[in-house]
């Protein structure tokens, strides 16, 4: 778990230029695979051996009531400083730590007044950063920043990469303690997120779900500062919906806000067990939903497909076989078309329940519970080493291993090295010669065998020593 760091500032001040320093190598290695193309504008790096994820703010597309070229306050274009603005409040909504970046060079201007007059009123911890001191002359001219109220401006210059280490340790000075982040494995307890593009449902499930629970046992502050969970006992089960507080607030800030509100979802995700991934019955697949599902199954979290709506979609189904097209455009489809939609956009989490519910009526609130523990159940699952390795060579002699560059794969033996996920080692003699149809392959031979339904498993290949 991760903490959040966002800079903020007018433009120009040097906020990307910072962020790709900070960031940009690592950028480049994105993995080559569906659904998991990454923003640009968040990126993770590390100092003095703590994590956290860094926002440049500048990149986020903000609606602005106002026209563009409208001058606003200060002189500048009103829509330009509306958006800073935005983005100031939305990293006092989101974040850790804000890093207000001003410009050393153009000293404090009427912009960097209001943002300062917006951040005086968090009780986060903001850093200013003056960026653009290039030389000594500027690094002393500086000063004049501690006028904006915040404390002592860190002194940088993002082009030289002077002073940036400095920043980078009030940084990672001003992190929630590491024990706050860390979140205790505790097997007893199931982790789920509901997680999806707004509007789906989110909130309506969480509601569903807790008026239906009569044991919600608390609200307990969750590992960011201002993410909250809800924990309540299911026939017996103690369960934990991770970050309800950001699956309420979503959507109250309006246009913009998706980039935080995925990269929230991701959080969520990550501090889950079991993810449940609503879909809108009536608005079918899109790319935002591919992207959450490949998110989902790179972390080798559980999962259950909700098509939620089901309702909506029965009753604008009967109404078009009646003759009156509500939307003429789109035709709504049924569960089955439903599932070859799901099994062709959704291939990379084939193994992943689909359920069709509505959050409004209660139809199926319960089985996503019921499909959830069992879900939770089978990521704990330990297999005996002799069974495993019974399996698998079964799965061997009944289709060898293809072989690459003449290099026939051999496998020694497995045995599963950890639970949740559920993580399986082969030691083979050659770790080249392991082609992606076959672990495919032995992939669907475990899942057959130990029956895992909903979750991701691992395999992992080593050479036997
Ligand atoms: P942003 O709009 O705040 O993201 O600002 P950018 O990172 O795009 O930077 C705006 C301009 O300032 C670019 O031309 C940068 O090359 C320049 N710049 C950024 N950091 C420095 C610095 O430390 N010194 C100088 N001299 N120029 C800088
Ligand atoms: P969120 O943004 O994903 O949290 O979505 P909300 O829970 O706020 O729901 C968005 C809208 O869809 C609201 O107007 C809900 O009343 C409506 N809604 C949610 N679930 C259902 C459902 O199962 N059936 C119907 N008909 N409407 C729903």
């Amino acid at each position: 778990m991760k903490p959040l760091v966002a800079i903020v500032g007018r433009p120009n001040v040097g906020k990307s230029t910072f962020f790709n320093r900070m960031i940009g190598e690592r950028l480049a290695i994105v993995e080559d695979m569906p659904g998991t193309t990454r923003d640009r504008l968040y990126g993770d790096t590390d100092w003095n051996g703590r994590d956290f994820t860094l926002i440049d703010t500048g990149g986020l597309e903000l609606g602005s009531g106002l026209p563009v070229g409208h001058v606003g306050l200060n002189g500048q274009p009103g829509d330009l400083m509306d958006h800073v603005m935005s983005q100031a409040q939305l990293a006092i909504d989101e974040a850790d730590v804000i890093v207000f970046m001003v410009d050393a060079r153009s000293g404090i201007t009427a912009a960097d007044e209001d943002v300062a007059q917006k951040l005086r009123h968090t009780k986060k911890p903001v850093i200013i950063a003056a960026n653009k001191a290039d030389n000594k002359d500027r690094r002393m001219d500086a000063v004049e920043f501690y006028a904006l109220g915040l404390g002592e401006p860190i002194v940088i210059s993002s082009i030289q990469g002077v002073g940036t280490g400095d920043l980078l340790d009030r940084i990672v000075e001003e992190l929630p303690p590491a024990s706050e982040m860390e979140d205790e494995e505790d097997e007893d307890v199931i982790r789920i997120s509901i997680v999806g593009r707004p509007n789906v449902g989110k909130s309506s499930l969480l509601n569903a779900i807790t008026g239906s629970q009569r044991s919600i046992v608390s609200n307990v502050p969750g590992t960011t500062r201002d993410a909250i969970d809800t924990s309540f006992e299911f026939e017996g089960k103690k369960i934990r919906l991770v970050d309800t507080a950001g699956i309420r607030r979503r959507g109250r800030i309006g246009a913009g806000v998706e980039k935080y509100s995925v990269l929230r979802s991701e959080r969520a995700l990550e501090r889950s067990d079991v993810s449940i991934l609503m879909l809108d019955a009536t608005e079918g697949l899109a790319a935002q939903d591919t992207h959450i599902a490949g998110a989902i199954h790179e972390s080798s979290k559980g999962v259950i497909v909700v098509v939620n709506k089901w309702d909506l979609a029965q009753e604008q189904r009967k109404a078009e076989r009646e003759g009156i097209f509500a939307h003429p455009d789109d035709e709504i489809n049924s569960a089955d078309e439903y599932r070859e939609i799901l099994a062709e956009g959704l291939k990379f989490i084939p193994y992943a329940p689909i359920l069709f519910a509505s959050a409004k009526t209660g139809y199926h609130v319960k089985s996503i519970l019921d499909a959830a523990v069992k879900i939770a159940e089978m990521r704990y699952l330990r297999v005996p080493t002799a069974r495993l390795n019974e399996i698998v060579q079964d799965a061997t002699r009944r289709h060898s291993p293809t072989v690459i560059r003449h290099k026939p794969l051999k496998i020694f033996y497995a045995t599963q090295a950890r639970v949740n996920p559920p993580t399986f080692v082969f030691f083979v003699n050659d770790t080249e010669a392991v082609h992606f149809s076959y672990e495919r392959y032995l992939e669907n031979r475990l899942r057959e065998a130990f029956s895992f339904r909903g979750t991701a498993i691992r395999l992992q290949f080593r050479p036997r020593s």
